[in-house]
């Protein structure tokens, strides 16, 4: 039989807590959700933590090393984080940072322990809080994108070489790194001596090799785990090649690959699956982007406190006079008809020159109207088959359109407001969890409301999500597949002739 205390009940002294247990959430509209687990799907083993193809090598040979000298948890820690501190140490000397990358991880302390030619101390910086917070070093971001890709498997909290790890091959390329971490100061001219253990060193290395077998995979599936990587990889590649070079890949590719006609012709891009899943993808993303940059705005025409009714207000005089109608009658075409017809025409950018907050409203009318005209291979991508189902979604937009149609856009903006504080409310409550320790109910948001009144607590920063195609182009330049010349990002010689 079991009893409830009264602790269970009443949650420490404070719970009546004055302070606000309000903080700031980071999805608060929750509009990512669908657009985020696609490209999940469709790029395992790359995300936005993970910008160096070299750690992953790294991360193996330490996870081998850990297995074969058969050590504990702080023995590993102790190897992996010496290891990343020499190699961070080896790249800061190199370039900092590498043409195009982010900075070697833990180079903003690495980096000063070097001033003055001075000689590395690797006990120093290797030990806790120094160059990174966690016992583990970077191994956490890289973690779960290791465990993918099939090189690390973790079990009983130890690192272990995971299934598809050639384990000679990270000691060939990687493993003076194992004597040097041993050394507790090392002098910078032996650290120039080392430039093969740089970030930039895998590109001709053994590891590099065996990154490249595991990223391209020969003998993958088109839309199992291993084929999806490779189909992206390969269609970021080929986006690179015919674009000609961008300066920054998700920015520059993905109006390439919505609009461009020569995508469409291009037989690679055709005979890729994952062509019309990352079109759906990131099309959404355009609505997604859209909402965020509206309520950004909306939540910056706050002032003290506003009924809901005045906010809306806020949002209709910001917009033209005339019937949601009219509106969309003067919105640009959005495919094309004829030869080509069905074909995406750059609508979204087309409205980007009309003023705020109306060019975020076009582009969310657009997406809206695309639900239901969309190629089903795009469609399936760019909305799930629940998604009619919830608020702020495009297909539930394309229902409220029609409602409205015939009435006033100015009307149609204040229904919106309304809409997008309920699901701002709807979201942070959902969120909400009890601090026992405080005693308060934690409630992720800056806007709350009460009374029909609408409060502030901070702005929102609005922009858009991440594809990881940034992420992804710097990892295919530590295998050497891409490179940065003169501010672009372009394919090398090496990946033309896969
Ligand atoms: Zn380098």
């Amino acid at each position: 039989m079991s009893f409830v205390s009264i602790s269970d009940i009443v949650v420490g002294p404070a719970w009546t807590s004055r302070e606000s247990g309000r903080y700031s959430g980071r999805y608060p509209l929750a509009v990512e959700r669908h657009a985020l687990a696609q490209v999940g799907r469709l790029l395992p083993g790359v995300t936005t933590v993970t910008p160096h193809a070299r750690y992953y090598s790294l991360h193996g040979l330490v996870a081998a090393e850990t297995a074969g000298r058969s050590i504990g948890a702080a023995a590993a820690q102790r190897l992996v984080r010496r290891c990343e501190v020499v190699m961070g140490a080896i790249s800061t000397l190199h370039h900092d940072p590498h043409p195009g990358m982010s900075r070697a991880h833990g180079s903003d302390r690495i980096g000063p322990a070097l001033s003055g030619g001075a000689a590395l101390n690797v006990a120093e910086v290797a030990s806790s809080n120094v160059y990174a917070q966690a016992d583990w070093g970077f191994w956490g971001p890289y973690l779960a994108s290791e465990g993918l890709l099939g090189l690390v498997e973790w079990s009983g909290g130890l690192p272990g070489p995971g299934p598809e790890l050639d384990v000679a091959a990270v000691r060939a390329g990687l493993g003076p790194l194992l004597d040097l971490a041993e050394q507790d100061r090392i002098d910078q001219a032996v650290l120039r001596d080392h430039k093969s253990l740089c970030l930039c060193g895998a590109t001709h290395a053994p590891d590099g090799r065996m990154l490249q077998r595991r990223l391209l995979p020969s003998d993958a599936r088109p839309m199992e785990l291993g084929g999806r990587r490779s189909q992206t990889i390969r269609m970021v590649l080929r986006l690179l090649e015919l674009s000609g070079g961008v300066r920054n890949p998700q920015r520059d590719l993905v109006p390439f690959l919505l609009y461009d006609p020569s995508t469409d012709d291009d037989p690679v891009l055709q005979d890729l699956e994952i062509t019309p899943a990352w079109r759906g993808v990131a099309l959404r993303t355009l609505s997604v982007e859209a909402w965020r940059n509206l309520w950004a705005w909306l939540v910056g025409q706050i002032a003290g406190c506003i009924s809901l009714a005045e906010l809306g207000d806020l949002l209709a005089g910001a917009l033209p006079d005339g019937t949601l109608q009219s509106h969309l009658d003067d919105l640009p075409a959005r495919s094309a008809r004829g030869g080509d017809a069905g074909r995406v025409l750059a609508a979204e950018p087309a409205v980007n020159d009309r003023g705020d907050p109306e060019r975020w409203l076009d582009v969310l009318l657009l997406g809206a109207l695309r639900s239901d005209e969309l190629p089903e291979r795009v469609r399936s991508y760019f909305e799930g088959p629940m998604d009619h189902r919830e608020r702020l979604t495009p297909s539930w937009l394309r229902g409220r359109v029609e409602e409205w149609r015939g009435r006033p856009l100015r009307d149609f903006a204040g229904f919106l407001a309304q809409q997008m504080v309920h699901r701002s409310q709807q979201i942070a409550l959902s969120k909400s969890w009890f601090d026992r320790r405080q005693g308060q109910l934690r409630i992720p948001t800056r806007v709350y409301v009460r009374d029909g009144q609408v409060f502030r607590d901070g702005g929102e920063p609005g922009s858009g999500i991440s594809l990881r195609w940034d992420t992804l182009t710097t990892v295919l330049a530590g295998v050497g597949w891409v490179e940065r010349a003169e501010g672009l990002w372009r394919v090398t010689d090496e990946c033309r002739a896969l």
